[in-house]
């Protein structure tokens, strides 16, 4: 009784895949994120850096809030801001999932859509949202480079894991959108457990994979997958902590994802199908021992209408 929406985010259980894992090496261990109130990960940081804006005075009641977002973190940010009177602005790329859009203007927010563009071209979301940040002096969250995103889960994310699995983890594996959760967990894990392998599963197009294996940057192609992978990596992905990368297509993640809904019952989004992938090629590595750990970003909801999920054959 008497809890707050806001003391309901986090604590996610972390389940075994019983069928999809079965007969690997290691075992799999997903962290479902998909159960917090807004439905993904993004909950956990846009309750952090309200909370830290406040605390440093940037952010009053009355303010508006702009974000570049995927969609996940609007929603997070809209749900936070509701009991607290902050108006919330999305700027998103038109990539992004209709349902998504859908949720956002249901919860209040104003959203604005852009065309896919690079990050050097000033239409691109990110660029849009820190000139209108600017020139109405609204608070840019800044997910990208705010480090209340990385801090969010070094201590949330990474300490339940770590307590859910008696600190028994052979690897940890994660997309790259900010970068906040590999990073977050990932510092908190090395720190914890040395050895452990710090894994980046990214989408075939992306540039992020090469990127972290040697310091150059892969060409950058187009993928459905949302959310996940850049064409330039974003302040709050840290290379230092990871290990080595995974790349995974659209059509694999799609399928896995299919599969974790159909044959786990667990009603996620298709950056879950990409680190489940990624997840189940760790588990079958016998340089790699103890348990396989992985995130389940968002949920199935955010993805309703789009084309994959409606796919029959998939
Ligand atoms: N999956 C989905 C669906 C997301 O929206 C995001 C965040 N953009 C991620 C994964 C990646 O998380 P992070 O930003 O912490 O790297």
């Amino acid at each position: 009784m008497n809890r707050s929406l806001s003391q309901c985010i986090g604590n996610t259980a972390l389940v075994e895949l019983k069928t999809i894992g079965k007969g690997f090496r290691n075992p799999i261990f997903v962290k479902c994120e998909h159960l917090n109130p807004g439905g993904s990960i993004k909950d956990r940081l846009a309750k952090a850096i309200i909370d830290d804006a406040e605390e440093r005075g940037l952010l009053k009641p009355g303010m508006t809030i702009i974000e570049a977002t995927a969609g996940n973190t609007g929603v997070g940010l809209a749900i936070s801001a509701a009991s607290r009177n902050y108006k919330i602005v999305c700027v998103m790329p038109e990539k992004m999932s209709l349902d998504k859009r859908v949720a956002l203007k249901a919860l209040g927010a104003e959203v604005i859509i852009t065309s896919n563009a690079p990050p050097a071209s000033p239409e691109n979301f990110r660029n849009v949202a820190i000139r209108l940040a600017r020139d109405n002096g609204w608070f840019l969250a800044d997910q990208f480079c705010n480090p209340a995103n990385i801090k969010a889960h070094q201590t949330t994310t990474a300490v339940e894991i770590l307590e859910q699995t008696h600190g028994k983890i052979g690897a940890f594996v994660s997309g790259a959108g900010t970068g906040g959760t590999i990073t977050g967990v990932g510092r908190a894990f090395k720190i914890a457990l040395p050895q452990v392998k710090i894994v980046l599963a990214d989408p075939i197009g992306s540039s992020l994979a090469d990127w972290v294996e040697t310091g150059v940057l892969g060409p950058s192609g187009s993928y459905l997958l949302e959310g996940v992978g850049q064409s330039t990596p974003p302040e709050n992905l840290d290379r230092e902590v990871i290990d080595f990368a995974e790349r995974v297509s659209d059509e694999e993640s799609f399928a896995m994802t299919k599969r974790l809904i159909r044959e786990e019952g667990l009603l996620v989004g298709g950056s879950a199908g990409m680190n489940v992938v990624a997840a189940l090629r760790l588990a079958a590595r016998s340089d790699i021992d103890g348990p396989i750990v992985t995130v389940m970003p968002d949920s199935w909801d955010r993805y309703r209408s789009s084309a994959w999920m409606q796919d029959e054959r998939l």
